[in-house]
């Protein structure tokens, strides 16, 4: 396997560089230069496998050679040990629940394989590595569970202590042991600067610092799984499915575009975003400006005016974004406009779609997933096409009471996972948030 930088400055590098490293050296983003093509019978036979039996099918192929058989079926079955419900609405909608890991959101999918990943090969150099994140809720938390145990690995979460709630506060500052919660005297905006400043930190460098962030590859690539299992367990080759996605980095509808590029028949994808309207505009007229600062909307883990993933996106479709936001060359606009449809969606469409949904189906969603649900609709008003489609929730109810109960009346039960932590202890250390006070932790913690 080997990985090229958008920027196309850099050299070429393997699976296992492109993952310690996250960046390349020209500031671009690392994208796999083939992909292995999944036939006809190669999906079929999927039809009657679990989840991380998929997962291990799938990540063998993009991993050939990277990594042996038996430790990455290992890992897929350690980490994929929840369920992954499709739901059916109507005979021609389903919604995937992406919403059953440690965290509950879809995050777990990447953040728990990257993890896993990066212990495999860290091990093999007998290397350690310290992740340093910032985060405003969903990430962080993911992250830090996914990282939780791990040996050579340890990590340290900064968020804005009046910003989380208690519910993801604590899902941070219960872990313990390899996991650091740092509850920071300042905006998530500070959280971050600390962050990107350590890393430029010459004094820091013995430390090996590495972020996990989502521009990682090592995060996109277990993204791709749920779309082939979605089309096999639904689906009979060569129907053609359409995916419906709620997007703000665009991460996880990059997966697709790599499962669409591996022969899954996917006739569209869906990329629907809030009020963050960047991407829907760019697709429509070819002019990109990213919206400064973002907006902020219900749907608040998709509240992004320059998505990372947008580079990807571009290089795929031949054409160069580069670090700034910059269009340097325009992709093949018709094909991006043949295969996607990104359409914005308002906060009060995202409540109504959340009353609508209860009131007709009794199923309840939260505001992210309802961004994905009124897309699809919109899509299939505008064009009536019936295509079987699947459309993805990326949080648990739970996890937005107060968004939920407004729109429907009802609390939504929280998972297991996220009543466990309530009663557990926390863990947390408060800090000012200036680099003096970090840049001191950071030395006393690791060295
Ligand atoms: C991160 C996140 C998204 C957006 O995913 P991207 O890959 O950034 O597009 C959607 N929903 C939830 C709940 C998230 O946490």
């Amino acid at each position: 396997m080997k990985l090229y930088s958008t920027n196309l400055k850099a050299d070429e590098v393997n699976f296992k560089t492109a993952l310690i490293k996250g960046l390349a050296p020209d500031k671009g983003l690392y994208l796999p230069k083939e992909l292995p093509h999944f036939s006809e019978e190669e999906l079929n036979s999927m039809k009657n496998e679990t989840y991380p039996e998929i997962a291990f099918r799938v990540l063998s192929r993009i991993l050939e050679g990277e990594i042996d058989e038996d430790s990455l079926r290992e890992i897929t079955h350690d980490v994929y040990n929840y369920d992954v419900p499709l739901e059916k609405v109507d005979d021609i909608t389903y919604i995937m629940r992406l919403d059953q890991g440690p965290t509950a959101s879809f995050k777990d999918f990447a953040a728990r394989m990257m993890a896993r990943l990066m212990q495999y090969y860290l091990k093999q150099e007998d290397k350690s590595m310290v992740i340093l994140t910032a985060t405003s809720g969903d990430t962080g938390s993911a992250v830090a569970h996914a990282f939780y145990g791990l040996d050579n690995i340890k990590v340290i979460v900064l968020f804005p202590k009046d910003e989380v709630s208690d519910r993801q506060r604590k899902q941070m500052t219960t872990l313990d042991r390899n996991v650091s919660a740092l509850a920071m005297d300042g905006k998530f905006d500070d959280c971050q600067a600390l962050v990107k400043q350590a890393f430029a930190d010459d004094e820091l460098k013995h430390l090996n610092l590495s972020s996990a962030n989502s521009i990682n590859i090592g995060r996109l690539i277990p993204q791709t799984v749920y779309y082939f299992y979605a089309y096999v367990k639904l689906m009979k080759y060569p129907e053609e499915i359409i995916f419906s996605i709620p997007s703000g980095n665009f991460g996880n509808m990059m997966g697709c575009v790599l499962a669409k590029n591996m022969g899954v028949p996917i006739k569209k994808i869906l990329a629907s975003v809030n009020e963050n309207d960047e991407v829907p505009i760019f697709l429509k007229t070819g002019k990109y400006t990213k919206i400064e600062p973002s907006r902020n909307c219900l749907s608040n883990a998709m509240n992004v005016g320059h998505p990372s993933n947008l580079a990807r996106l571009i290089a795929v479709y031949g054409g160069v974004m580069d670090e700034k936001g910059n269009v340097i060359k325009l992709p093949d606009m018709e094909k991006l406009n043949n295969d996607i449809l990104s359409v914005s969606v308002t906060d009060g469409e995202t409540k109504a779609t959340i009353k609508k949904f209860f009131e007709d189906y009794n199923i309840c969603i939260e505001p992210h997933g309802a961004v994905g649900i009124k897309g699809l609709m919109d899509y299939r008003e505008k064009t009536g096409d019936n295509t079987l489609a699947v459309t993805l929730e990326t949080a648990h109810p739970a996890k937005f009471p107060a968004e939920v109960i407004t729109a429907t009346g009802v609390d939504p039960e929280p998972p297991q996972s996220l009543k466990d932590v309530e009663a557990k202890e926390e863990f947390m250390e408060q800090l000012n948030a200036d680099y003096a006070t970090f840049k001191k932790y950071l030395k006393e913690k690791l060295e």
